[in-house]
């Protein structure tokens, strides 16, 4: 089946800003792209955009916990998978942990893909796999069966599943996959000397704060830093950056004006939350805002705004990590972290950045970036020829309160809720299929499952 999808306004590759463009779609991919008004060489039925509205790419959220199966209570596939398209989300890749069994082996990986399969999944979901202690041996089979790259925590993780490493663990996990180019991603807070930290007023998120500060995530880094150079033939990730204090040691580090040989094999993400939101303005136990590592101050937050500016951090991610009411109950020490916000980064970021970033910069940060990272450039993340026909329909100028009622999570807890954001996700199509639209929500959500494993 071919037709035509006609934009007066769409973010394509190698433009600053958005352009009009004619895009036939034939079989679920791009089979052209015409920039330009109007061109002749439509193909089968022509859906017109809208005036107003931008086509984007498919976007791509790589840090995603799903948790399914075994604390399904806390997210799952068919929950999750409908709150990322409804956010233009159309392809997520799953974190290890969380779910029971984690992803640390490859029939591990095959129970997250069959109870995936049994569920059905609305977008395309790709996973990660884990090193934990033990584990090297694992790691070649579960890349050849598809894992996307490795996810360590340096730090406990919360899960007993799911341990944290040391640095001998880590030499047996680089070693093991030396030659490969595998991605090595760390959850980067390293503490040296553990719960010295005071519990006093948990209530106050000052209490919290100080029991995670930057030097985890400096020293963490070092390591990082250390295995990089030595490992030049795998690539390294710093998930979800928080400290801005570790902004100057990559930068350093990248050039080669640290001591040490240029590091060419690191990437650094962030998320919404950090750009979005500051600790000045987090209210006693409003434990929907614990994460680890933390929300920092304001100051921080400006100086992570101008790295992902400046490209000292690649790219933005949600970290969606729900778990249950139960569990985000109490206090700031008690309460399990982990920010809900599959799906608003488009509108998140767009309000936090858009007066002085063009649009195809921000929709870069949440796609391209991401789809080189996962081994899907070409497939997903752009539109041009030969690229699956994902898309996202965006009103750049919409202003949406974000309601708990708007919420497709399995659990409806979000630091977002009450905010109002800049832009609205209208449709979005996987494949060149419309899934979702955001006037039709009910119906969206009762059409067929549509989402491939990746
Ligand atoms: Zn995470």
């Amino acid at each position: 089946m071919s037709y035509t999808i006609r934009a007066q306004q769409a973010v394509l590759p190698g433009h600053e800003a958005p352009v009009p463009a004619t895009i036939v779609v034939k079989a679920g991919k791009i089979a052209s792209v015409v920039e330009g008004e109007a061109s002749g060489d439509a193909a089968g039925e022509v859906v017109d955009i809208g005036a107003g509205r931008v086509l984007v790419p498919g976007l791509i959220d790589s840090h995603v916990h799903l948790n399914q199966p075994g604390r399904t209570a806390w997210e799952g596939f068919a929950t999750g998978t409908a709150a990322a398209l409804a956010g233009g989300v159309t392809t997520l890749i799953d974190m290890p942990l969380n779910s029971i069994p984690p992803t640390t082996t490859v029939a591990n990986l095959g129970e997250k893909r069959q109870a995936a399969t049994a569920t059905g999944v609305r977008c395309d979901v790709g996973f990660w796999g884990g090193i934990i202690p033990g584990n090297a041996g694992d790691l070649k089979p579960l890349l050849a069966a598809g894992a996307k790259g490795f996810k360590c925590f340096l730090i406990e993780s919360g899960v007993d599943e799911f341990p944290c490493v040391g640095e001998a663990d880590l030499i047996a996990a680089c070693d093991a996959l030396q030659g490969t180019n595998a991605l090595v991603m760390f959850h980067a807070e390293l503490e040296r000397v553990p719960g010295s930290h005071s519990h006093a007023q948990p209530e106050a998120y000052a209490t919290f704060l100080a029991s995670r500060p930057p030097q985890l995530e400096l020293d963490a880094l070092s390591l990082i830093l250390s295995l990089a150079r030595r490992y030049p033939s795998l690539r390294f990730h710093i998930v979800h950056l928080s400290a801005a204090d570790a902004l100057a040691p990559i930068r350093a580090a990248r050039a080669g004006t640290d001591g040490g040989a240029p590091v060419a094999n690191l990437t650094v993400e962030t998320c919404f939350h950090y750009l979005t939101l500051a600790a000045e303005g987090v209210p006693d136990n409003a434990t929907s805002y614990k994460c680890c590592p933390p929300i920092r101050p304001e100051a921080n937050r400006q100086l992570l705004r101008e790295a992902v500016i400046d490209g000292t951090i690649d790219y933005v991610v949600s970290d969606h990590s729900p778990c249950t009411p139960e569990l985000k109950k109490g206090d700031f020490m008690s309460a399990w972290g982990g920010v809900s916000g599959l799906g608003f980064g488009l509108p998140l970021l767009w309000t936090e950045f858009g007066r002085e970033v063009p649009l195809p910069r921000v929709v870069g940060w949440l796609s391209a970036a991401q789809a080189a990272q996962v081994g899907l450039a070409g497939t997903k993340g752009e539109i041009r020829p030969g690229a699956d026909a994902d898309f996202a329909v965006f009103d750049p100028d919409a202003s949406v309160e974000v309601t708990q009622a708007d919420l497709l999570f399995r659990n409806k807890q979000s630091a977002y809720i009450g905010k109002t954001l800049r832009g609205r996700v209208d449709r979005t199509y996987l494949r060149g299929e419309a899934v979702w639209d955001a006037d039709d929500a009910a119906g969206s959500l009762a059409a067929e499952t549509r989402g491939q494993l990746l």
